[in-house]
């Protein structure tokens, strides 16, 4: 593993990022091999940027380092009392190589307020920002080209004082991962069938529903399992005070078309997680002509207007799917097939508008591109 003591060249970059090079980085031809069908999450790149927090630095050794396992005492707090948060964001080549990632300063900005809910630092939005750069940049051959393929980016920061006793951690590691992904959807873009939980709750009022931590993944595994053993791909998640309205999938937002065009999605109430997909997808409809919606989706309503066919499109998105149709909605008491089970033309024609901006291919409305490279 890299440190800062280590004797490799130290080369500075923008935004006060230092890099020490990787000395054994994997070689070009296995490096293009393992750039042909990457399965998402399990091939990472080179380096891995990194900046470290403590009570009486605060934010210093801003760095890009050997990508590598992390040294921790067996007492961080994180290990025991879930102190961490995440972003995900990705890296898109376009055609003329560039590199780019899709509107990063929102990410910041969330990871701001995760940070603020888990009280955690506030990494300001220029370390952000140069964190992501800097890695790019280091390992820019790790961008795929193909098609709708990108470098996932991970974003992190978790309690690393080695400390049992239950206060905000003094010491704070934040780190970015890469991980070139292929198509979400590597047979084409398929419908999903989602189960609707009434036995279990993502997330409540007061709680850490909005933050991006991974307590919430944590408490989502066991539903998303019991929904797999019933046959279904991903869990919808109800309000936890009435179990009446609609308020995502573990890692998606959705978004309920009509047959008149109207679209809606549940409002940010407090314990929805604010996608940068969902807030990009609803500006672009509303664009488009469409009446856009934030307000409360009652369950029964919805299930209704998939009965008579006034609701003829349902679908969630996120940054890794971006657009992932709905086929089938069920839970206790309706099983209901959306539409007529197929992706629908709203959900395919914003899927389509919001990746050609992403790859370069449709000019850039709302200035969401950030170059990186
Ligand atoms: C990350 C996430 C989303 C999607 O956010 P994007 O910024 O669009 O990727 C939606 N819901 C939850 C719970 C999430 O963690």
């Amino acid at each position: 593993m890299s440190t800062l003591a280590d004797t490799t060249a130290a080369t500075p970059t923008g935004g006060g990022f230092v890099v020490h090079a990787n000395p054994a980085p994997v070689p070009d031809e296995a490096r293009e091999a393992e750039l042909v069908a990457p399965r998402f999450g399990t091939v990472f790149t080179d380096h891995m940027a990194r900046v470290s927090w403590d009570e009486a630095r605060g934010w210093h050794d801003r760095r890009v380092e050997a990508y590598g396992p992390l040294q921790m005492d067996p007492a961080s707090a994180v290990l025991h009392y879930a102190q961490e948060i995440f972003e995900g964001l990705k890296a898109y080549r376009h055609a003329d190589g560039s590199v780019w990632s899709f509107r990063p300063q929102a990410n910041a900005a969330r990871l701001a307020r995760s940070a603020a809910r888990l009280a955690l630092p506030v990494l300001p939005e220029e370390d952000f920002l140069a964190s992501i750069e800097a890695l790019v940049r280091q390992d820019l051959a790790w961008v795929p080209s193909g098609e709708e393929t990108s470098l996932y980016l991970r974003p992190f920061m978790y309690a690393s004082e080695a400390f049992l006793g239950v206060r905000a951690s003094r010491q704070v590691e934040y780190l970015v991962i890469a991980s070139p992904v292929g198509p979400y959807f590597a047979q084409g873009v398929h419908p999903v069938a989602i189960w609707v939980s009434d036995d279990y709750r993502r997330a409540a009022p007061g709680g850490t529903g909005a933050a991006k931590c991974g307590g919430n993944y944590a408490a989502s595994l066991l539903p998303q399992q019991e929904a797999s053993a019933r046959g279904f791909d991903q869990v919808c998640y109800l309000d936890a005070t009435t179990g009446t309205t609609l308020e995502e999938l573990g890692g998606m937002n959705v978004v309920v078309v009509h047959a008149d065009g109207t679209v809606r999605t549940p409002a940010l109430n407090g314990s929805i997680l604010e996608g940068v997909t969902r807030s990009s997808i609803l500006r672009l409809l509303a664009d488009a002509g469409h009446a856009v919606e934030e307000a409360p989706v009652l369950l029964a309503d919805l299930v209704a207007g998939l009965a008579d066919g006034s609701v003829t499109e349902v679908f969630a998105c996120g940054t890794a799917a971006v657009v992932t149709p709905i086929g089938r909605l069920a839970g206790a008491g309706f099983d209901h097939v959306v539409g007529d089970g197929t992706a629908g033309a709203v959900t395919m024609r914003i899927r389509e508008q919001l990746t050609d901006i992403q790859y370069g291919r449709a000019a850039d409305p709302h200035g969401w591109m950030h170059r990186l490279a």
